[in-house]
């Protein structure tokens, strides 16, 4: 067996992916896969952060981004051996998918009440109906996970109340006087 996984480290990774897609403007989630077993150090396959903006596309999460990587690297879309490094909790379409690629466990950072499907809402990682079950880890650096969210949407808020203020063709220019 290999030596147990350092999840803050890992989650490390994911944090610093979610703050990638806070740059772009998306809502800052960000996901590794890492790639472990018997005779072989852990290595990250996978890296995704949310780009549904940036690619007009629904399904862009960090998770399923981070899992196509890994399934190219692996050519495989069994992820077997894998653990997923999520920095908010998966939604329904993300859970389902890692039950599709039979990742081994998930790991994530806080919980999320709106879309939470591994612990909030459903509980799709465990659910002994399904074919696969995930090893779930909640709770990894929820904190920090957390903040970059809040920090975002407390930056739009305030951004949007000041379009509010100004107009809507006022934008930024508008500064408090
Ligand atoms: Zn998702």
């Amino acid at each position: 067996m290999a030596g147990a996984l350092d999840h803050a480290r890992w989650m490390g990774e994911a944090l610093a992916l979610a703050r990638k897609a806070r740059e772009l403007g998306e809502i800052p989630v960000g996901a590794i896969v890492v790639h472990h077993g018997a005779d072989m150090e852990p290595r990250i396959i996978g890296r995704g952060f949310n780009r549904r903006e940036v690619d007009d596309d629904p399904s862009a999460h960090a998770e399923i981004v981070a899992m196509r990587e890994a399934g190219r690297v692996l050519k495989s879309w069994r992820l077997l051996a894998c653990t997923l490094y999520v920095t908010l909790e998966p939604c329904p379409m993300c859970a389902g998918a890692m039950v599709q690629g039979r990742v081994e466990r998930v790991v994530y950072g806080c919980a999320d009440p709106k879309a939470g499907a591994v612990d909030t809402l459903y509980h799709l990682c465990t659910d002994v109906r399904l074919n696969h079950r995930l090893e779930v880890v909640a709770g990894v650096e929820a904190a920090a996970a957390a903040g970059v969210l809040k920090e975002f949407f407390a930056a739009r808020r305030s951004e949007r109340a000041r379009e509010g203020d100004g107009g809507r063709a006022g934008g930024h220019s508008r500064a408090e006087g």
